[in-house]
């Protein structure tokens, strides 16, 4: 089962994906206004296991810690974005710095690790690029992209940690031979098709040509 929340001033997706035998799940990117993403768990009956960020940026962990706090969740996120989150230490000019928090990660992912809560599971697939441990999480039908892949764009790589040689490679040798039917499930904006943007996304066809 998967619920979804745009949430926050940067108007991010937020993902509650659950087994709907056991209704065990995690919370994708948890960005902001914690207490509906609290209220959409209890009134699912959902039992969190665990929280992913995608990536470090505030707008995709600002509400890891209420979410913990509420669900007792373990928080995930790809090793090489772990200090940043830990150390609360993200420069982002477009974010307050007293939202910078830093709290401790339960589990550094790396790439090609599973994710299993009930009868579901993401495999992890390290995505660098926008920044150095961004990820992607590849269901049986779903990929969520983060801001590494949106309908129509692509992630950025001007921010620090940013890198468009990276991001360019893990787009062509990650994401792109993934299936085409695949539902993407971005961190910003309405939802694609891995088909679809392989076939209209120019931001995406211009940083390939480079
Ligand atoms: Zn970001
Ligand atoms: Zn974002």
């Amino acid at each position: 089962m998967l619920r979804f929340l745009t949430l926050g001033q940067l108007q991010s997706n937020c993902y509650v994906f659950a087994c709907d035998q056991t209704l065990e799940g995690v919370v994708v990117d948890p960005g902001d206004e914690a207490q509906k993403i609290i209220d959409l768990i209890e009134e699912e009956k959902f039992k969190i296991l665990y929280i992913i960020n995608t990536h470090a940026h505030i707008d995709h962990t600002g509400a890891n810690r209420e979410i913990k706090k509420a669900t007792g969740a373990k928080i995930l996120i790809h090793k090489e974005d772990a200090d940043m989150l830990e150390m609360g230490r993200y420069d982002l000019s477009f974010v307050q710095q007293e939202l910078a928090l830093s709290f401790s990660v339960d589990r550094k992912l790396v790439d090609g690790e599973i994710i299993k809560f009930g009868m579901q599971k993401l495999k992890v697939i390290h995505t660098p690029g926008h920044t150095p441990g961004g990820i992607c999480l590849l269901g049986q039908d779903v990929l969520f992209t983060g801001d590494t892949l949106f309908k129509d764009s692509v992630g950025r790589y001007d921010f620090p940690g940013g890198n468009k040689e990276d991001l360019r490679k893990s787009l062509e040798k990650k994401i792109l031979g993934l299936d085409d039917n695949l539902t993407i499930l971005p961190g910003h904006g309405p939802f694609s098709s891995l088909g679809e943007e392989k076939k209209n996304n120019l931001v995406l066809k211009d940083l390939l040509e480079k």
